[in-house]
């Protein structure tokens, strides 16, 4: 802990004493004292009053570690802070201060339930001290939205500021501003800024391509024989095209997910499409269908990456477990899977407008985060977010006993273990929790246990509606509760009467996630505030994961031994080192789309900053002038006629040839300028059709774009493929660029 913050918490500590002696009305008229000093002078004191405001009126008194987070929130800190350490209270000390500013402050949850309870229970607060307090939510109207970013504070879920801003960039305005967001809170940053920042948020718009591709593709696919050749070509060598001269139509790496075809397979599919030459760069196409087909039946897991739920596929999040309502895999796998699973093809979409968190969340000029556990992630967050993270020591000691992974060699083998050590715990009536890494693994432990006559809850992405019902009874006497590691985060585990006396909460994971932070927040779940508790994780060597990454000459060395326990220490490194193997693995996965996404949002960026100058301070009769001068120099007679109407405008081929056409189109704007209303129709109607030029052609660009990344995979043969794409990602730019101002200029004539 750093001495400045203990130094500031105890400053802090001091002021309350004098500020505890204030009238309720006293202590409510200090936030108009505080508007009118610069923030830093009032810093601490300001806390001072939050800490005693939130003691009277909904009766917690922050710790002093709560402050310290507190402290390191408003610094722009990713705040480790275990769970149960009271986060909800410590994020309105930042929120308060930094709303003194007037700018609008978010407070970032991860699902809606939280978002509405933490506005009610901790608003109280906020506008007991004169600050207003709103929540946005997903089913409200975009008047009732405006009104709640119109508040000095409001609650949202990171998807819907996401689709907030996307909607306020295409026009429906909801938020103060598009492109100065102030200052945000992001509750388990780590799920949002690490685990969901592979998803991109997507408006779209209808797309007339049919599923019949589709569904090609998939009976190809199905047709096409897996080889039996172990590869280890990179993905890199697979984009730029290199064939293996192995059996079989293609390979998997399954490490890298990549799809690797062989000649023989290249073959056949110029066959069934009846085309010359696969790689020839007109059947992108039919590579992309193909390969994504391929994908879906080799990579994507039913149960386990997706669910089949009425007709419709729905993404199982890889690291929760939970539901992802409503969104789609992109690139056309989502397509892919419905084909495979045989349900209706949705209309394949366009992108009308898309934004990914990392884009999102560095809009705001300062952002915070906090969560149980980020600290062994922090170099991610410095690299890819440049922030910083603090660790805050816990309110009292953590007391939970973490015991030894106990490894397996078979998975019969450990869920024999498992089944044993839970009706252990049970028989002394201490309540257990069975973390499980899929769905699929949820229902196969309950079917377990229902078989040994224990009852149980189970609680995952199938039934998430209960969630927290079962949560809230997790902790007491006789308990069992199975959960995906979902396990309503941001809900508390209380322990029942007794059961600390019992030893508290015992949970036991059923195998290790694909990060460590997982198993920590699974941890994490018992033990809080000083409560008693203690897991156990349970490993077999045959686990997917340990067959993908793990050693497997030492793996299947131990096999044949048919060891039953292995829990020496060699073992357990071996799992240690398996797992941070799969994590840099990932790691890199997500610094490589960082990179593609980074010259995305910098194009997005300027957009929008584009957009917002035009529209609110720039002249923007002078930009259509020059933009009137720019195509009458680049265009001839015949592309200019197509473009704008000029018979109507009285403008000759001769005007063209002779250079006076400028003039005569500018000198017709100017006449309308000169003619216009008070309220300025003319200058608003040319404002709109900028604004139409920039969000239409935005659109067509991210289309092109999005063709442009395919591609460049394929085609940036010999070249680095972000190099291509950078470089023709930017001409593609400047080209929208001016398109969009081509286009204004089209639609102000146009009528
Ligand atoms: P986290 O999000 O860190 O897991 P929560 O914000 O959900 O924790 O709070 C956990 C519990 O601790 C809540 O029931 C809350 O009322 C309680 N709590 C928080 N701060 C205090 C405090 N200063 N004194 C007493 N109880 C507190």
């Amino acid at each position: 802990m750093s001495q400045k913050r203990k130094k500031e918490v105890d400053q802090i500590l001091e002021l309350q004493n004098s500020i505890s002696q204030l009238s309720d009305e006293e202590l409510k008229a200090k936030t108009e004292e505080f508007r009118k000093k610069p923030v830093k002078d009032i810093k601490l004191e300001a806390f001072a009053v939050v800490k005693e405001a939130a003691k009277r009126v909904i009766g917690l008194d922050a710790f002093p570690v709560q402050l310290m987070g507190a402290l390191a929130l408003y610094d722009g800190k990713v705040v480790e802070m275990k769970t149960g350490e009271g986060k909800t209270l410590v994020s309105i000390f930042p929120a308060y201060v930094r709303a003194l500013e007037e700018k609008g402050v978010h407070i970032v949850t991860v699902n809606e339930y939280l978002a509405q309870r933490d506005a009610e229970w901790m608003g109280q607060v906020l506008e007991f001290l004169g600050l207003s307090v709103g929540v946005s939510l997903n089913d409200m109207s975009s008047i009732d939205k405006r009104n709640a970013y119109s508040c000095d504070v409001t609650y949202v879920t990171n998807t819907e500021i996401g689709f907030d801003y996307l909607r306020g960039f295409l026009g429906t305005k909801t938020l103060r501003s598009e492109n100065a967001l102030h200052y945000c809170i992001i509750d388990e940053v780590d799920s949002i800024l690490i685990d969901e920042a592979r998803t991109p948020l997507i408006i779209s718009d209808e797309n007339e391509e049919g599923e019949q591709l589709f569904i090609s593709a998939k009976v190809l696919a199905e047709r096409l024989v897996r080889g039996t050749g172990e590869t280890e070509l990179s993905k890199i060598d697979a984009i730029s095209g290199i064939l293996p001269d192995e059996d079989g139509d293609y390979l998997i790496n399954e490490k890298d997910k990549a799809v690797i075809l062989t000649e023989d397979g290249v073959s056949k599919i110029e066959k069934y499409f009846g085309i010359d030459n696969y790689s020839a760069p007109e059947n992108v196409k039919y590579q992309h269908h193909v390969v994504t087909a391929i994908k879906a039946k080799e990579l994507m897991h039913k149960d386990k990456d997706y669910i089949v739920d009425h007709g419709t596929i729905q993404i199982v999040d890889e690291f929760t477990g939970r539901i992802l309502q409503d969104r789609r895999y992109s690139d056309g796998l989502h397509e892919a899977i419905e084909a495979k699973e045989g349900v209706e093809v949705q209309d394949q979409t366009k992108t009308a407008a898309k934004i990914t968190y990392q884009s999102l969340f560095n809009l705001y000029d300062r952002k915070a985060g906090m969560s149980g556990t980020v600290y062994k992630d922090r170099k991610e967050f410095k690299e890819i977010y440049h922030l910083k993270v603090e660790r805050i020591p816990t309110n009292k000691p953590v007391i939970r006993v973490d015991h030894n992974d106990q490894i397996y060699a078979t998975k019969k083998a450990k869920e024999d273990a498992i089944i044993e050590r839970v009706k252990e715990i049970h028989e002394l009536h201490r309540p257990v929790l069975i973390g499980t890494t899929s769905v699929q693994m949820s229902e196969r432990i309950s079917d377990l246990l229902t078989k040994e006559g224990l009852p149980h809850e189970v609680l995952n992405a199938k039934n998430h509606l209960k969630e927290a019902e079962i949560i809230a009874k997790a902790g007491q006497v006789d308990a069992i509760t199975v959960a995906t590691n979902m396990a309503g985060r941001g809900t508390d585990i209380l322990l029942g009467d007794g059961v600390a006396d019992l030893g508290g909460l015992y949970v036991i994971g059923c195998g290790k996630h694909e990060a460590r932070r997982i198993d920590d927040q699974l941890r994490g779940r018992a033990g809080r505030q000083g409560d008693p508790g203690e897991s156990m994780f349970f490993v077999s060597l045959e686990d997917d994961f340990m067959k993908q990454y793990g050693n497997s000459e030492l793996s299947s060395k131990i096999l044949e031994n048919e060891t039953e326990e292995l829990n020496n220490k060699t073992m357990r490194n071996h799992v240690l080192k398996t797992q941070k193997k799969i994590e840099q693995n990932y790691y890199g996965i997500r610094k490589n789309l960082f990179d593609y996404d980074k010259i995305d949002n910098l194009q997005f960026e300027a957009v929008i900053d584009a957009k917002s100058k035009v529209l609110n301070q720039f002249s923007v009769a002078g930009l259509f002038y020059q933009i009137i001068d720019m195509m009458c120099k680049s265009f001839d007679y015949d592309k200019l006629a197509k473009r704008l109407p000029l018979q109507d405008l009285h403008v000759t081929k001769e005007d063209v040839e002779q250079k006076k056409a400028a003039r005569k189109l500018k000198d017709f704007l100017k006449g309308s300028l000169e003619n216009d209303n008070e309220e300025g129709v003319i200058t608003q109607r040319l404002k709109s059709c900028l604004a139409y030029a920039i969000i239409s052609e935005w659109t067509e660009h991210i289309q092109k774009v999005e063709d442009l990344q395919k591609v460049s995979r394929y085609q940036g043969l010999g070249k680095n493929p972000l190099d291509y794409y950078k470089i023709e990602g930017y001409k593609l730019f400047e080209q929208t660029i001016n398109e969009m101002k081509y286009k204004a200029v089209e639609t102000y004539f146009a009528f």
